[in-house]
C-alpha cells in the first residue's frame, strides 16, 4: 500500500519534535564527588546520569585521580562536591587534565555544598602544625540535620538554573525531599532527648555535626591532630584523659582503620561502634535521611547498653 506523504507528515512531524524534545535530562550528566551530593542530586532529578568519584569506604580527602573519573568530569554538566578544601588534593587536577569549560571554577557547572552552609571551626590562620585543617571551617557538613535544607535548595536552584525546562520539576522534588526531611528531623529531635549529655569517642571529626546537633559529647579523638593517624603515643595519653571515662562508645567509620578503636577498646571495656561516614547502596542507607535515622538508632542503642551496664 503506498503511503501519502501529505497525510502522513504530521504524524512524522510530531516523531521529530519529540526526539528533539527528549534528551533534555537524560542527557544530564552529574560528576559527585561524594555518595552524599550523587543521593541528593538524583533526589532532584532522577533521570540524571551521575557518576560518583568517591564511596563510604573511602577517605574524601585522598583519592587517585584515575583516568576514568576525568572522563567523567570532562563530559559532565554539573560537578556537585563538598568544597571548604576538602577535595583540595585531587579536584583541581581532576578539573584541570579533564578540560571541561562547563565546570571550572566560577562557572555555574560547579557547585559546593559548602558555600551554602555555615561551618563550624572556620581559622584565621593555618600551617602545618595544626594537621589537616580546612581554614574555610569542617567541611563534613553532609550529616547537619540544619545545613542540608539550605544545602539542597541551593542545588535545586542550580540544577534549574542548568536545565530552566525542568525548574519546575526540581522544584517540586525539593519540596517533597523537604517535607520528608523535616518529618525525619522531627524523630531525631525525639531522639536527642536520650542521647543528650553522653558523648563518644571518634577519630576525626566527620560525624561531628550530627553529634552537636544531638547533643552528644566528641571531644576525645583517637587522631592526635586533625588528618593525622593515631599515633601509640596519642592513644596512651587518651587513656589518662578524665573525658574518656564518661564516653559510650568509639565511634568510626567505615572506611577507617579498626585498629586503633579496637586498642583502645581492649583497654577499656567500651564498645567499637562502625558506622558508614556517608551513604551506600544498601537501601537502609542509601539516602542522607535513612543514614542519620540509622546512625541516631546506633547510638541510642550504645547508650542504653551502657545504661543497663549500671553506669
Ligand atoms: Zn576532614
Amino acid at each position: 500500500m503506498a503511503i501519502d506523504m501529505r497525510q502522513s507528515r504530521p504524524l512524522i512531524l510530531c516523531v521529530l519534535i519529540g526526539l528533539v524534545s527528549l534528551p533534555a535530562r537524560a542527557d544530564f550528566h552529574v560528576f559527585a564527588c561524594e555518595p552524599e551530593w550523587a543521593t541528593l542530586t538524583r533526589a532532584l532529578m532522577p533521570d540524571a546520569h551521575v557518576t560518583t568519584a568517591t564511596s563510604y569506604l573511602q577517605d574524601p580527602h585522598y583519592i587517585e585521580a584515575r583516568p576514568s573519573l576525568i572522563a567523567a568530569i570532562g563530559r559532565a554538566d554539573i560537578a556537585v562536591c563538598t568544597g571548604a578544601s576538602l577535595e583540595a588534593g585531587w579536584l583541581p587536577m581532576l578539573l584541570q587534565r579533564a578540560g571541561n569549560r562547563k565546570v571550572q571554577p566560577g562557572r555555574p557547572g560547579l557547585f559546593f555544598a559548602a558555600d551554602h552552609a555555615q561551618l563550624h571551626a572556620p581559622h584565621d590562620h593555618v600551617d602545618r602544625s595544626m594537621g589537616d585543617v580546612h581554614p574555610e571551617g569542617n567541611p563534613h557538613v553532609h550529616l547537619s540535620p540544619d545545613q542540608l535544607p539550605k544545602i539542597t535548595e541551593a542545588l535545586a536552584q542550580r540544577l534549574g538554573e542548568l536545565r530552566p525546562e525542568h525548574s519546575a520539576d526540581i522544584f517540586a522534588r525539593y519540596i517533597t525531599w523537604r517535607v520528608n526531611w523535616n518529618s525525619h528531623r522531627e524523630q531525631w529531635r525525639e531522639s536527642a532527648k536520650t542521647l543528650e549529655g553522653h558523648s563518644v569517642v571518634v577519630q576525626h571529626t566527620g560525624f561531628i555535626y550530627l553529634l552537636n546537633w544531638l547533643g552528644v559529647g566528641s571531644t576525645v579523638d583517637l587522631e592526635p591532630k586533625p588528618g593525622l593517624p593515631p599515633s601509640a603515643s596519642h592513644l596512651s595519653q587518651l587513656l589518662t584523659d578524665p573525658a574518656l571515662d564518661k564516653a559510650s562508645a568509639i565511634l568510626i567509620a567505615s572506611h577507617q582503620s579498626r585498629k586503633p578503636a579496637q586498642w583502645l577498646a581492649e583497654r577499656t571495656g567500651k564498645p567499637v561502634v562502625v558506622l558508614p561516614g556517608t551513604v551506600t547502596d544498601d537501601p537502609e542507607t542509601d539516602t542522607l535521611a535513612e543514614l542519620i535515622s540509622m546512625i541516631v538508632n546506633r547510638l541510642e542503642t550504645s547508650v542504653a547498653e551502657v545504661s543497663d551496664g549500671g553506669f
